[in-house]
Protein backbone atom coordinates (compact mmCIF):
# COMPACT_ATOMS: atom_id res chain seq x y z
CA UNK A 1 0.00 0.00 0.00
CA UNK A 2 1.39 3.55 -0.30
CA UNK A 3 -0.72 5.13 2.67
CA UNK A 4 0.50 3.61 6.28
CA UNK A 5 -1.08 5.41 9.78
CA UNK A 6 1.32 7.18 12.38
CA UNK A 7 0.05 6.00 15.65
CA UNK A 8 2.25 8.84 17.23
CA UNK A 9 1.50 11.87 14.76
CA UNK A 10 -2.17 10.41 14.41
CA UNK A 11 -1.61 11.22 10.89
CA UNK A 12 -1.79 9.33 7.99
CA UNK A 13 1.63 9.01 5.96
CA UNK A 14 2.63 8.79 2.36
CA UNK A 15 5.05 5.66 2.03
CA UNK A 16 7.64 8.39 -0.13
CA UNK A 17 8.62 10.23 2.55
CA UNK A 18 9.49 7.97 4.92
CA UNK A 19 12.38 5.51 5.13
CA UNK A 20 12.59 2.22 6.65
CA UNK A 21 13.51 3.44 10.62
CA UNK A 22 10.56 5.79 10.30
CA UNK A 23 7.95 2.91 10.71
CA UNK A 24 9.34 1.85 14.17
CA UNK A 25 10.30 5.25 15.13
CA UNK A 26 6.49 6.65 14.35
CA UNK A 27 4.70 4.08 15.06
CA UNK A 28 3.39 3.64 11.45
CA UNK A 29 0.32 0.88 10.79
CA UNK A 30 -1.66 -0.49 8.35
CA UNK A 31 -4.84 2.22 7.98
CA UNK A 32 -7.05 -0.65 8.55
CA UNK A 33 -5.79 -3.94 10.19
CA UNK A 34 -3.48 -1.43 12.66
CA UNK A 35 -1.00 -4.36 12.35
CA UNK A 36 2.71 -3.21 12.40
CA UNK A 37 4.09 -2.36 8.35
CA UNK A 38 7.58 -1.85 7.17
CA UNK A 39 8.72 0.13 4.06
CA UNK A 40 9.64 -1.13 0.76
CA UNK A 41 11.85 -0.03 -2.21
CA UNK A 42 11.94 -1.55 -5.20
CA UNK A 43 14.37 -0.46 -7.57
CA UNK A 44 14.05 -2.97 -10.78
CA UNK A 45 12.67 -2.06 -12.75
CA UNK A 46 12.96 2.00 -12.59
CA UNK A 47 12.09 4.10 -11.73
CA UNK A 48 11.56 3.24 -7.55
CA UNK A 49 8.50 2.41 -5.90
CA UNK A 50 7.77 2.88 -2.53
CA UNK A 51 5.32 0.97 -0.94
CA UNK A 52 4.20 -0.52 2.62
CA UNK A 53 3.94 -3.54 3.00
CA UNK A 54 2.16 -6.03 6.32
CA UNK A 55 4.77 -8.66 7.85
CA UNK A 56 2.46 -11.63 8.72
CA UNK A 57 -0.71 -11.61 6.54
CA UNK A 58 -2.04 -13.90 4.58
CA UNK A 59 -2.50 -12.64 1.10
CA UNK A 60 -6.44 -12.10 1.13
CA UNK A 61 -6.20 -10.48 4.47
CA UNK A 62 -3.34 -8.21 3.08
CA UNK A 63 -5.16 -7.40 -0.32
CA UNK A 64 -8.57 -6.52 1.60
CA UNK A 65 -6.23 -3.60 3.50
CA UNK A 66 -4.94 -2.91 0.59
CA UNK A 67 -8.69 -2.43 -1.42
CA UNK A 68 -9.76 -1.01 1.90
CA UNK A 69 -7.03 2.00 2.35
CA UNK A 70 -7.39 2.78 -1.74
CA UNK A 71 -10.97 3.52 -1.07
CA UNK A 72 -9.42 6.16 1.64
CA UNK A 73 -10.14 9.82 -0.53
CA UNK A 74 -7.03 11.99 -0.22
CA UNK A 75 -9.62 14.64 0.78
CA UNK A 76 -10.42 11.92 3.79
CA UNK A 77 -6.88 11.67 4.95
CA UNK A 78 -6.31 15.37 4.98
CA UNK A 79 -9.13 16.30 6.76
CA UNK A 80 -8.02 13.71 9.61
CA UNK A 81 -4.83 14.92 9.24
CA UNK A 82 -5.82 18.47 9.69
CA UNK A 83 -7.57 17.94 13.05
CA UNK A 84 -5.17 15.81 14.46
CA UNK A 85 -2.64 18.92 13.75
CA UNK A 86 -5.09 21.09 15.92
CA UNK A 87 -5.01 18.76 18.66
CA UNK A 88 -1.02 18.13 18.72
CA UNK A 89 -0.84 22.17 18.42
CA UNK A 90 -3.03 22.96 21.28
CA UNK A 91 -1.02 20.14 23.13
CA UNK A 92 2.23 21.31 22.59
CA UNK A 93 0.80 25.52 23.17
CA UNK A 94 -0.30 23.92 26.95
CA UNK A 95 3.54 22.48 28.02
CA UNK A 96 5.07 24.89 25.89
CA UNK A 97 7.03 26.82 28.38
CA UNK A 98 7.77 24.46 30.93
CA UNK A 99 9.22 22.22 27.96
CA UNK A 100 11.14 25.06 26.44
CA UNK A 101 12.75 26.18 30.05
CA UNK A 102 13.84 22.00 30.31
CA UNK A 103 15.51 21.77 26.44
CA UNK A 104 17.17 25.67 26.83
CA UNK A 105 18.50 25.97 30.39
CA UNK A 106 17.70 22.68 31.99
CA UNK A 107 21.25 22.08 32.75
CA UNK A 108 19.66 21.73 36.29
CA UNK A 109 16.68 22.40 38.36
CA UNK A 110 18.34 25.55 39.98
CA UNK A 111 18.87 27.08 36.77
CA UNK A 112 15.46 26.02 35.18
CA UNK A 113 14.01 28.19 38.61
CA UNK A 114 16.22 30.67 37.78
CA UNK A 115 15.58 31.46 34.78
CA UNK A 116 11.75 30.86 35.00
CA UNK A 117 12.09 34.33 37.87
CA UNK A 118 14.37 36.53 35.15
CA UNK A 119 11.57 35.58 32.70
CA UNK A 120 8.56 36.35 34.99
CA UNK A 121 10.47 39.71 35.56
CA UNK A 122 10.72 40.18 32.22
CA UNK A 123 7.19 39.74 30.87
CA UNK A 124 6.14 42.86 33.13
CA UNK A 125 9.38 45.12 32.42
CA UNK A 126 8.19 48.04 30.41
CA UNK A 127 11.44 48.23 28.19
CA UNK A 128 10.70 44.86 27.31
CA UNK A 129 7.12 45.37 26.48
CA UNK A 130 7.55 47.94 24.56
CA UNK A 131 10.59 45.89 22.63
CA UNK A 132 7.90 43.14 22.46
CA UNK A 133 5.08 44.96 20.85
CA UNK A 134 7.69 46.33 18.03
CA UNK A 135 9.21 43.04 17.35
CA UNK A 136 5.56 41.63 17.22
CA UNK A 137 4.10 44.34 14.87
CA UNK A 138 7.52 43.86 12.95
CA UNK A 139 6.57 40.00 12.70
CA UNK A 140 3.59 40.33 11.51
CA UNK A 141 4.13 42.85 8.61
CA UNK A 142 7.01 40.65 7.59
CA UNK A 143 6.12 38.32 4.77
CA UNK A 144 9.36 36.37 5.17
CA UNK A 145 8.49 35.34 8.67
CA UNK A 146 4.74 34.47 7.80
CA UNK A 147 4.30 32.24 5.43
CA UNK A 148 4.96 28.59 5.87
CA UNK A 149 7.05 27.77 2.64
CA UNK A 150 9.61 31.14 3.80
CA UNK A 151 10.06 29.64 7.22
CA UNK A 152 10.51 26.46 5.97
CA UNK A 153 13.59 27.87 3.75
CA UNK A 154 14.80 30.02 6.99
CA UNK A 155 14.21 26.47 9.45
CA UNK A 156 16.61 24.65 6.31
CA UNK A 157 19.29 26.79 7.80
CA UNK A 158 18.98 25.89 11.38
CA UNK A 159 18.48 22.21 10.65
CA UNK A 160 22.27 22.40 9.24
CA UNK A 161 23.05 23.86 12.92
CA UNK A 162 21.19 21.58 14.64
CA UNK A 163 23.37 18.04 15.15
CA UNK A 164 20.73 16.29 16.55
CA UNK A 165 17.14 16.94 15.91
CA UNK A 166 14.42 15.12 17.40
CA UNK A 167 16.31 13.47 19.87
CA UNK A 168 16.87 10.05 20.40
CA UNK A 169 14.99 9.14 17.29
CA UNK A 170 17.62 8.84 13.75
CA UNK A 171 18.03 11.53 11.85
CA UNK A 172 15.80 10.83 8.88
CA UNK A 173 14.28 13.79 6.08
CA UNK A 174 11.04 12.72 7.47
CA UNK A 175 12.25 13.77 11.46
CA UNK A 176 13.58 16.77 10.12
CA UNK A 177 10.65 17.92 7.87
CA UNK A 178 8.17 17.39 11.01
CA UNK A 179 9.90 18.91 13.41
CA UNK A 180 10.32 21.78 11.10
CA UNK A 181 6.30 21.51 10.23
CA UNK A 182 5.49 21.50 13.75
CA UNK A 183 7.88 24.66 14.27
CA UNK A 184 6.42 26.46 11.75
CA UNK A 185 2.60 25.87 13.29
CA UNK A 186 3.36 27.39 16.80
CA UNK A 187 5.47 30.01 15.34
CA UNK A 188 2.04 30.86 12.82
CA UNK A 189 -0.26 30.53 16.12
CA UNK A 190 2.28 32.47 18.16
CA UNK A 191 1.71 35.70 15.68
CA UNK A 192 -2.37 35.14 16.42
CA UNK A 193 -3.30 37.76 19.21
CA UNK A 194 -4.61 35.35 21.35
CA UNK A 195 -1.11 34.11 21.55
CA UNK A 196 0.50 36.98 23.20
CA UNK A 197 1.41 35.67 26.26
CA UNK A 198 3.74 32.43 24.65
CA UNK A 199 4.39 34.96 22.65
CA UNK A 200 6.04 36.93 24.73
CA UNK A 201 7.61 33.98 27.13
CA UNK A 202 9.68 32.76 23.64
CA UNK A 203 10.48 36.20 22.69
CA UNK A 204 12.24 36.87 26.36
CA UNK A 205 13.78 33.43 25.68
CA UNK A 206 15.04 34.56 22.59
CA UNK A 207 16.17 37.62 24.25
CA UNK A 208 18.36 35.75 27.01
CA UNK A 209 19.99 33.06 24.68
CA UNK A 210 21.24 36.13 22.20
CA UNK A 211 22.69 37.98 25.45
CA UNK A 212 24.15 34.74 26.35
CA UNK A 213 25.85 34.14 23.33
CA UNK A 214 27.23 37.54 22.88
CA UNK A 215 28.93 36.76 26.04
CA UNK A 216 30.11 33.35 25.30
CA UNK A 217 31.68 35.02 22.48
CA UNK A 218 33.33 37.50 24.70
CA UNK A 219 35.96 34.14 26.46
CA UNK A 220 36.82 33.87 23.32
CA UNK A 221 37.75 37.25 21.62
CA UNK A 222 37.80 40.79 22.29
CA UNK A 223 33.73 42.08 21.59
CA UNK A 224 32.91 44.67 18.79
CA UNK A 225 31.61 47.87 20.24
CA UNK A 226 28.22 47.27 18.59
CA UNK A 227 28.31 43.53 20.61
CA UNK A 228 28.97 45.66 24.01
CA UNK A 229 26.22 48.28 23.28
CA UNK A 230 23.46 45.01 22.87
CA UNK A 231 24.42 43.85 25.68
CA UNK A 232 24.13 47.19 27.95
CA UNK A 233 21.14 48.36 25.92
CA UNK A 234 19.32 44.26 26.62
CA UNK A 235 20.30 44.82 30.63
CA UNK A 236 18.68 48.13 30.85
CA UNK A 237 15.73 47.20 28.95
CA UNK A 238 15.00 44.58 31.75
CA UNK A 239 15.80 46.72 34.66
CA UNK A 240 14.67 50.86 33.93
CA UNK A 241 11.66 52.48 34.09
CA UNK A 242 9.33 53.11 30.89
CA UNK A 243 10.54 56.56 29.98
CA UNK A 244 14.77 55.50 30.53
CA UNK A 245 13.33 52.29 28.41
CA UNK A 246 12.22 54.78 25.62
CA UNK A 247 15.24 56.01 25.33
CA UNK A 248 16.90 52.77 24.79
CA UNK A 249 15.02 51.92 22.33
CA UNK A 250 15.22 55.47 20.48
CA UNK A 251 18.94 55.22 21.03
CA UNK A 252 18.75 51.41 19.42
CA UNK A 253 16.58 53.07 16.45
CA UNK A 254 18.72 55.87 15.36
CA UNK A 255 22.45 54.14 15.88
CA UNK A 256 23.46 52.80 12.60
CA UNK A 257 24.96 49.25 11.59
CA UNK A 258 25.64 48.09 8.21
CA UNK A 259 28.15 45.21 6.53
CA UNK A 260 29.87 42.98 7.41
CA UNK A 261 27.77 42.75 10.58
CA UNK A 262 24.47 43.60 9.42
CA UNK A 263 22.41 44.61 5.70
CA UNK A 264 23.20 47.84 4.43
CA UNK A 265 21.26 50.56 5.96
CA UNK A 266 20.17 49.04 9.24
CA UNK A 267 20.38 50.27 12.68
CA UNK A 268 20.89 48.64 15.87
CA UNK A 269 17.28 47.94 16.64
CA UNK A 270 16.56 45.93 13.43
CA UNK A 271 20.15 44.27 14.00
CA UNK A 272 18.70 42.96 18.17
CA UNK A 273 15.33 42.15 17.03
CA UNK A 274 16.81 39.81 13.87
CA UNK A 275 19.46 38.04 16.05
CA UNK A 276 16.37 37.39 18.27
CA UNK A 277 14.33 36.04 15.78
CA UNK A 278 16.98 33.32 14.95
CA UNK A 279 17.17 32.44 18.50
CA UNK A 280 13.56 31.96 18.65
CA UNK A 281 13.72 29.60 15.42
CA UNK A 282 16.03 27.43 16.82
CA UNK A 283 14.51 27.33 19.99
CA UNK A 284 11.09 25.67 18.49
CA UNK A 285 12.98 23.66 16.02
CA UNK A 286 15.19 22.04 18.96
CA UNK A 287 12.21 21.08 21.11
CA UNK A 288 11.91 17.41 21.60
CA UNK A 289 7.93 17.00 19.87
CA UNK A 290 8.96 13.21 19.59
CA UNK A 291 9.20 12.67 23.25
CA UNK A 292 7.15 15.10 23.85
CA UNK A 293 4.13 12.86 21.62
CA UNK A 294 5.65 9.26 23.31
CA UNK A 295 5.29 10.71 27.14
CA UNK A 296 1.24 12.26 25.45
CA UNK A 297 0.33 8.79 24.06
CA UNK A 298 1.64 6.96 27.17
CA UNK A 299 -0.30 9.40 29.39
CA UNK A 300 -3.84 8.69 27.49
ZN1 LIG B 1 -3.82 -4.22 7.34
Amino acid sequence: MKTGYSMLLGEYINAKSISYTDCKSFQIVCPICREPIFKVERNEPPPTIHYLSHYEASKSFADDCELRVKSISTQDQDKENNVSRGQKLEYFLSVLREEVLKREFGTSQENVEKVRQVINRMMSAPGVQIFRDIFHKHQLSNHEMNKPENLSIIFDEYVKDIEKVGGSFPITGFVIATQKRIATDIWLHLLSAKAMGNFTFLFCCGYLTFSARIEQVQRERSLYQFERDFLVALERLIRVGRQNAENVLHVLGTTPIGPPHAISGSNYIAKVASEICHEVFGILLRLPYFDMLVRLSKAR
